[in-house]
């Protein structure tokens, strides 16, 4: 064959051979690419991203790099003088011959083949194998069983969180496909809000509420700053927060009596026992309490100085829909204590809680 050029250019075979001995990928340690892959245009095309590319330069001149004026052409162009790179890699090492020294390169080719020796005939990793070995990095599991591996991945998300700041409790829990954390601390945790000027009034609101009623609260994630909890701001890192919800961990489970007594005080009814909980405010006291197997549910904000409390019923009429009326549960009892409010009965509550009882009127 005649010489277009001056270039050692290497032979199609040589070309092949390169390519097959490396198993089709490119020989950068850190990139191993597979380099072909079918072409659209044709039975017989292939799409290649693979280059046969010289170690020592194919031709002296400007752009040559690592040329060995030493070499003779048959050895310029031999086996021994290439290697397969990606395009990329390709690129790389003619734009740099102090990083990418004749050394590494074959250093590269020695370990590409290497591999290419080790990896044949088996599996490729697909990405449920990269989903299998990620969980079974975090849980320390190996064999992973798939029902277990929201429960296992949630598992590993809380002890991750929990190694950072070991003075919380990290729950995950998936929700209808989103990802719930609660933190709870297990001892008393200083932290700041850090609010903007136009959210600082309301976030003051919401606190003061909060103190003196037991309420829970929510603040808008948009306009304030949590310092002084690492978990946070690993969170933060990663997701926007649009709220931080708060809630009172000082509950005491209690137990609620509401009697009715009608005006002319000659009648009284027990309604049902409710049972729930009860949050200790400066000023009152927050109580959520229900029974009838989900069907009623009362909140009740009773004041710790004074007899009045504000109290709001909730029936969920849902768990009657499609029922006779007759066969309802409990909607007789329901129904005479709409009656008894309507017709101006009074309400007396009674919380017990750990043998205290506190009585106030609605
Ligand atoms: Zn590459």
């Amino acid at each position: 064959m005649k010489k277009k050029n001056n270039r050692d250019d290497f032979l199609g075979t040589t070309k092949r051979l390169l390519r097959n001995r490396v198993g089709g990928r490119c020989s950068n340690p850190e990139c191993r690419v597979p380099t072909d892959a079918p072409s659209e245009e044709g039975p017989e095309k292939v799409n290649s991203i693979g280059k046969a590319a010289h170690i020592t330069a194919a031709a002296p001149g400007p752009g040559a790099r690592r040329y060995n004026s030493a070499l003779k052409p048959i050895e310029r162009r031999s086996i021994h003088n290439g290697i397969w790179l990606c395009g990329s890699c390709a690129d790389k090492i003619d734009k740099d011959d102090k990083t990418y020294t004749v050394a590494l390169l074959h250093e590269w080719k020695r370990k590409a083949e290497e591999s290419a020796k080790r990896e044949q005939g088996k599996k490729l990793p697909d990405e449920q194998d990269a989903v299998n070995t990620l969980v079974a990095a975090a849980t320390g599991q190996t064999a992973v069983f798939l029902p277990n591996l929201m429960a296992n991945a949630s598992k590993a998300a809380s002890g991750y969180l929990e190694k950072l700041d070991p003075r919380f409790a990290v729950e995950t829990n998936f929700h209808n496909g989103s990802i719930h954390y609660a933190i709870h601390p297990k001892e008393p945790v200083d932290f700041k809000i850090i609010s903007d000027y136009i959210y600082r009034k309301e976030l003051r609101e919401e606190i003061e509420e909060s103190v003196k009623h037991g309420r829970d609260f929510v603040i808008d994630g948009n306009h304030v700053k949590l310092e002084g909890i690492p978990i946070i701001k690993e969170f933060e890192k990663r997701y926007t927060i649009n709220n931080y919800k708060f809630e009172h961990l000082s509950r005491k489970n209690i137990t609620v009596r509401l009697k009715t007594i009608s005006p002319d005080s000659k009648a009284e009814s027990f309604f049902y026992d409710l049972h729930g909980y009860a949050v200790l405010g400066t000023e009152s006291i927050r109580i959520e309490a229900g029974g009838l197997n989900g069907l009623f549910l009362t909140k009740i904000k009773m004041p710790i100085e004074g007899k009045t409390a504000e109290v709001i019923f909730t029936v969920n009429f849902k768990l009657w829909d499609g029922l006779q009326l007759n066969s309802i549960q409990y909607f007789d009892k329901i129904y005479q204590l709409h009656y008894e409010m309507i017709n101006n009965w009074k309400l007396n509550i009674s919380a017990e809680s750990e043998g205290i009882r506190s009585y106030a009127v609605a």
